[in-house]
């Protein structure tokens, strides 16, 4: 039997992709072969590929002047990648510090040039997004930096920064074609796949054109986002199999009605579980009620003490993975794309018992 799987990534993935990679698992279409199996420059992984591309495009309304990469490394990776490939000749880049992804982005581009944190929510916890007016941007940086969603502490941005003149870079991760975005508000879109697109080991990055030629001379030929732009990311081998799975669920996406659809089922998802939060006295969600993430929803019973009592019964009912991140503790339901609404519900109905029960 399948659980309803709250894990923040990997996720779920829908179930009709998974039963469809399952049926063309020994023979894709016909091919003789699965496609763990085919050569990437071969016709039909080329086929595949480029359905996705386009399936991928398509969904967000990539405009014509960006590029649409598939690599490897996850969103860590870029946290390198992107100084290495945007600093160009400068030597510094604005970061906003929303939470732990957005501190793991600083760390890591402090090797590379001076990482401005230009706004904190730190002071609050790491519970809202600090709103533009307080932000003190430096007109020169090389680029300015945001997380779109927090995936741990669940703090989701629901405006687009203006960065003037200065490129903006955002790593959505974790809440990606959850619902439609203005691809052109931003220089570079990038992120792994493993929340909301399909398998570890694929990472997509969307880049303007004009943005291709500022990469340091030292930066990798595999993560050289002009070089693998100009191969169509078949510089080296890409992960195969994630391209392929991440094309199915563009279809599967599609054929859900794309994105406004899909943001339509995801309010209605993330308003039952924060209704249920908001309407208890039992549980809490600590974030700013206009920054709640649709995607990923940190809670807290008032009493830590029958958190594990909570997560064994949760287990009982089928819903599995509901544990918080260390570093926020409590719990977190994450409720991506792939989570039906009926998992939602069983979630919120098992939460009200467990408050008659113990409450
Ligand atoms: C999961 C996640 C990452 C890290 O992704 P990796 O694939 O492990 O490198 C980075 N940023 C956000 C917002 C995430 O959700």
């Amino acid at each position: 039997m399948r659980v309803f799987n709250f894990s923040a990534g990997p996720a779920a993935l829908p179930e009709p992709v998974l039963r469809r990679a399952a049926d063309e698992m020994l023979d894709w279409q016909g091919s003789g072969m699965g496609v763990m199996e085919m050569s990437h420059r071969g016709k039909e992984f080329t086929a595949i590929a480029a359905k996705a591309e386009a399936d991928f495009r398509a969904l967000l309304q990539i405009p014509a002047n960006y590029q649409v990469l598939f690599l490897q490394g996850g969103a860590l990776a870029m946290n390198a990648l992107i100084p290495m490939n945007l600093l160009g000749t400068k030597t510094s880049a604005d970061y906003v510090n929303t939470g732990e992804w957005s501190k793991k982005s600083i760390q890591e581009a402090r090797k590379y040039c001076r990482a401005n944190v230009i706004a904190s929510a730190e002071d609050r916890n790491f519970t809202y997004v600090p709103p533009q007016s307080a932000w003190t941007p430096d007109p020169d940086a090389a680029y300015l930096h945001i997380c779109t969603n927090e995936t741990i502490g669940g703090v989701e941005y629901f405006w687009t920064p203006d960065a003037g003149d200065v490129p903006l870079v955002a790593d959505m991760s974790s809440h990606i074609l959850s619902r439609p975005i203005d691809v052109a508000r931003y220089s570079v879109i990038y992120g792994g796949a493993q929340k909301n697109i399909g398998p570890a080991g694929l990472t997509f990055v969307i880049v303007r054109d004009d943005l291709l030629e500022r990469a340091l001379p030292i930066t990798p030929s595999v993560f050289h986002w002009k070089e693998q732009a100009a191969a169509g990311s078949m510089l080296n081998t890409p992960p195969t199999y994630g391209i392929y799975i991440a094309g199915l669920v563009f279809e599967w996406l599609l054929a859900q009605g794309g994105l406004a659809a899909i943001e339509r089922r995801n309010i209605a998802k993330a308003t039952l579980l924060y209704d249920c939060l908001d309407g208890s006295g039992f549980y809490a969600s600590p974030v700013d009620p206009a920054c709640r993430s649709r995607m990923n929803i940190p809670f807290f019973l008032h009493d830590a003490g029958l958190d594990a009592a909570f997560l064994a019964g949760a287990r009982e009912n089928g819903l599995v993975q509901l544990k918080g991140h260390r570093v926020v503790g409590g719990m977190r339901a994450s409720i991506y794309n792939a989570m039906p609404i009926e998992g939602v519900q069983a979630l919120v109905d098992y939460m009200k018992e467990f408050e008659r029960m113990y409450g």
